[in-house]
């Protein structure tokens, strides 16, 4: 067998999941570049650059969700695939005991995190045989926040803000604009899209998960579809949505399309949404050895050249500290736009959580409390945790539940990303809370505003869905949706809809 396969395969994973690739690094660059100063999208891509930097820095998870690893590997004829899955399969676990990953693979039936991210379809590998004598592998890790963004479309469809869109490349070109205004700042914007136009259902998605493999800055060969591509990426950022979906200039930075053809019947077009925080990377093996040869993507002679000019938080002097737990007035004096740092006790809550206190009282008073949509990667270090990524998770899963257990409990502060539904917000409303917008993916800024973690309750679910009782420090967001009723997620839903018009008009 292959001495050095396991060892290459760990390295790809954890360099992957640490490290941006460098047309990725120049998009978000340019992104910067483009947001005028002392705005909420630029102070966001601030803490992003600063992000993106700590974690190359300490080799830790650029998000705390590491997504879904997704392997393609092209083989030469007679090569054992068989052994070789077993191995990515164990270098998977591998990199997940060091903390490189997150355990991400759910029993869906039972809700048991298998603890190793290995189960049922996880990891992904797509395997090809070419007649080259050396192994190719991809792998790219997708997170769950912006894979809930995907959309397919079976044309024609009416599509709000935008009309009609008929079977052809126009169509193709209105259905792109409307994943990317749908997705708003769930998928964690600026964003990519990869597209698949045909194929099946099945297909169309496997296919447009395939574009993102295309580096950001490369043209495609067809030139009808670069002509798409080029189309959605001079009038997409006039929506406006921008970073998080806090409003500014840049909210895609890249469209990479393909095309399979169709049954006569079907027209899908499918897109794949990546977040900024778009994890792929490559590697060539000695076919006898194993050994990396060169990587794909990356250039390991060149230096990384840092992201950010700066470190810490750009403070304007306008920012609101707030200390838990939160009294009512202090509640009520906030409102949209507001810059806030938390400091104080914190506990994280996802879905399993949420689920949980609609049946069960909580495990810990929660009043005057925050509670923090996260799944943070903790390591347990003797008796104590220390916890090495955290940033927020997509709120609106928990919607059906939000309003409720503020009203039971008394949950002051809901932190998240992506912001929530009407529902919450009248109970942000009537019983005096706030939701704060904090930067997805931003994963080891957070983890450096916890000071320590004082304790954990429902382990049962596992470490990304337990409740952690969190200290922490200036910890950075925006108010987003306030107790007056106001939403900064509903005006700028609204505001690019209109810009959508115009982009039909
Ligand atoms: S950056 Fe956002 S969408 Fe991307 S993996 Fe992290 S939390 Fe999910």
């Amino acid at each position: 067998m292959l001495p050095s396969f396991f060892d290459s395969v760990l390295q790809l994973v954890v360099r992957t999941s640490t490290d941006l690739p460098p047309d990725v690094r120049a998009a978000m660059k340019a992104a910067s570049g483009a947001e005028p100063g002392g705005t909420r999208s630029s102070q966001a891509l601030t803490i992003i650059a600063q992000n993106i930097d700590l974690a190359v820095d300490a080799e830790g998870a650029i998000c705390q969700d590491t997504g879904m690893p997704t392997f393609e590997i092209k083989t030469p004829v007679g090569a054992n695939q068989i052994w070789m899955r077993q191995q990515v399969r164990e270098a998977i676990a591998e990199a997940t005991r060091r903390g490189k990953l997150r355990p991400n693979s759910v029993d869906s039936i039972t809700g048991r995190n298998s603890g190793d991210n290995l189960g049922p379809g996880t990891p992904i590998i797509h395997f090809d045989q070419w007649d080259r004598d050396e192994i190719e592998i991809k792998l790219i890790l997708k997170g769950g926040g912006c894979e809930n963004t995907n959309a397919q479309y079976a044309l024609p469809v009416e599509l709000p803000h935008l009309g009609r869109a008929d079977r052809n490349l126009d169509g193709v070109r209105k259905c792109i604009l409307h994943a990317v205004w749908q997705a708003q700042g769930k998928g964690c914007s600026p964003g990519a899209v990869g597209v698949s136009v045909g194929g099946d259902r099945t297909s169309g998605y496997v296919h447009a998960k395939e574009q993102l493999f295309r580096t950001l800055d490369d043209v495609n060969p067809d030139t009808r579809l670069a002509e798409v591509e080029a189309s959605v990426m001079a009038t997409v950022n006039s929506l406006e949505i921008g970073t998080m979906g806090f409003g500014g200039k840049v909210t895609l930075i890249g469209c990479k399309i393909g095309a399979l053809n169709r049954l006569p019947a079907s027209f899908f077009v499918s897109v794949a949404y990546d977040c900024w925080a778009f994890r792929r990377l490559g590697v060539v093996l000695d076919a006898r050895t194993g050994a990396i040869d060169r990587w794909l993507y990356r250039d390991p002679s060149r230096a990384i050249v840092p992201m950010a000019d700066q470190a810490g938080f750009t403070r304007t002097g306008r920012e609101v500290a707030l200390q838990a737990p939160i009294a009512d007035e202090t509640i009520r004096s906030l409102k949209v736009g507001d810059v806030v740092l938390v400091s104080g006790r914190m506990f994280t809550g996802r879905d399993a959580v949420h689920a949980h206190l609609m049946k069960h009282e909580p495990p810990v008073d929660l009043r005057g409390s925050v509670l923090y949509h996260c799944g943070p990667v903790v390591v347990k270090e003797g008796e104590s945790w220390r916890v090495t990524a955290a940033g927020p998770t997509t709120s609106i899963r928990e919607e059906p539940y939000q309003g409720d257990i503020i009203g039971r409990y008394g949950v002051r502060v809901v932190i998240g990303k992506g912001g929530m539904g009407a529902k919450t917000l009248a109970a942000l409303k009537t019983h005096g809370a706030v939701y704060l917008n904090a930067i997805g993916g931003a994963a080891q800024f957070y983890a450096r505003t916890i000071e320590r973690v004082d304790g954990v309750s429902l382990l049962e679910f596992g470490t990304p869905e337990a409740m952690w009782h969190l200290t922490v420090k200036d910890f950075p967001a925006i108010v987003t949706m306030d107790a007056h009723g106001n939403s900064l997620h509903t005006d700028i839903e609204r505001t690019s809809g209109e810009q959508l018009e115009a982009i039909k008009a």
